[in-house]
């Protein structure tokens, strides 16, 4: 969400004239796009805080303007402006519409003074980076789940869903561009709802508006398990523009743990929307997040995250442990994890998936695949580097003049977790 964010604010800079910086000494801007997710993120953005805060005072007196933009500039924004005095707006995700106002007071060298009124969220009406032939398009804003553990519905708000009129007018830009891949973005997709549209009926429309141009793939993030309806399996099945791919978060595999994290679903019914996906796609990969040591977690519990990973057979797994986030539920609760224990556990998950991704990329060896060329490869500059629709990374001998084509390639053999391919012509 946050690289979308960031490449709408920079097409903004670009629409008016501005241009990039070598580094912050030459720069009359330095806007800082932050994520509150993790809160390693909050740690670091202090540190960069601080060495701008220095340059600011002591090196580089009032030559640039400093803007503290996202998630962080939403929950903790007045206060980082208090401990910081270098930040000079606090622009947070529902204000991103004063961002030209913002550009407008330091081109005419003036302070920018923000209104009273509660600021609205709007969407940008393009995402897509500079030369970029993949872009995402989001569809929503905000979470209204509330899972136990997370900080995004109080730093992102509601969920909005976007006008299928603006949602249109982006991909047909897109296209105009040669996009070849978007991927819809929100924090639980599956909940669009603008009207009377739900989220199957945004599919069906967007696989109509995308008929005949450039754009071949689609894909969308994140999809909640309690959500997934089957008719969004149906509308995949039938249109081949979805990506044989899906990114489903289980996050637990034990319900009890489930149950804590709020999460509104069980093992049982993970397991079966897994059974429909791949009924209906027997060829569609699975990739997943895993969050362990969770408040309360015993071995038990986790031995339904191993057993619940051995039935999926997921291609790959965001993997982390708990850390308690102040202002979420998930923090008052009791039976903490000792770290040691959180660390073991992971690492018990993380040897799984290792095995299990090595073991579905080795079935997929001699299969003929489309890959989206990518770029370059940065091991090997006569090689390029593209990804399956099934969300593989395959290199293969070529040059640069492909990049952004489609192009069939059969898979040979395996670099760690990448194929070496040979084109099909
Ligand atoms: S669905 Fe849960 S984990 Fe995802 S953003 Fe919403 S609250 Fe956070």
């Amino acid at each position: 969400m946050n690289t979308a964010e960031s490449a709408a604010l920079e097409l903004e800079l670009k629409q008016r004239n501005w241009t990039k910086a070598g580094d912050e000494k030459t720069a009359d801007l330095v806007l800082l796009n932050t994520c509150s997710v993790r809160i390693t993120a909050e740690t670091r953005l202090k540190g960069r805080l601080a060495y701008y805060q220095s340059l600011k005072k002591k090196v580089l007196p009032n030559t640039f303007t400093l803007v503290l933009a996202g998630c962080m500039a939403s929950r903790l924004g007045e206060k980082l402006k208090k401990a910081f005095s270098a930040i000079d707006y606090v622009m947070d995700t529902d204000s991103r519409a004063i961002f030209p106002e913002i550009l407008e007071a330091i081109e005419l060298g003036r302070k920018f003074q923000a209104s009273e009124e509660k600021p609205v969220f709007s969407f940008s009406s393009s995402h897509l980076e500079e030369g970029a032939f993949r872009s995402f398009v989001p569809i929503m804003h905000g979470c209204d789940n509330y899972c136990s553990y997370c900080i995004v519905p109080y730093v992102r708000g509601r969920e909005v869903s976007r006008s299928p009129k603006s949602i249109e007018e982006e991909i047909a830009l897109l296209a105009e561009k040669g996009v070849r891949e978007i991927t819809l973005l929100g924090q639980n997709v599956n909940s669009y709802q603008y009207e009377n549209l739900d989220f199957p009926g945004l599919l069906h429309l967007i696989a109509v508006w995308i008929k005949g141009s450039s754009i071949s793939w689609v894909r969308f993030l994140s999809a909640n398990p309690r959500d997934f309806s089957a008719e969004t399996i149906k509308l995949m099945a039938e249109n081949s523009c979805f990506c044989r791919h899906i990114h489903l978060p289980v996050q637990h595999g034990s319900n009890n743990i489930l149950a804590a994290m709020n999460r509104a679903y069980t093992r049982e019914h993970y397991l079966a929307l897994i059974k429909e996906l791949r009924k209906a796609m027997p060829e569609i990969s699975i990739s997943t997040d895993i969050l362990v040591g969770f408040p309360g977690e015993s071995e038990e519990d986790l031995l339904e995250v191993l057993s619940l990973m051995e039935e999926v057979q997921f291609l790959y797994s965001y993997m982390y442990h708990f850390n308690p986030r102040e202002g979420t539920a998930a923090y008052k609760l009791p039976g903490r994890i000792d770290e040691k224990t959180k660390r073991e556990r992971l690492s018990r998950v993380i040897a799984l998936q290792k095995r299990h991704t090595l073991e579905q990329l080795q079935k997929r060896l001699g299969c003929k695949e489309q890959a989206l060329i990518e770029g370059i490869s940065r091991k090997n500059a006569d090689e390029l580097i593209c990804r399956t629709e099934k969300d593989e990374m395959v290199v293969f001998p070529g040059k640069g003049d492909s990049i952004g084509s489609f192009m069939e390639v059969q898979l040979k053999s395996l670099r760690g977790h990448t194929f070496r391919a040979v084109p099909i012509v």
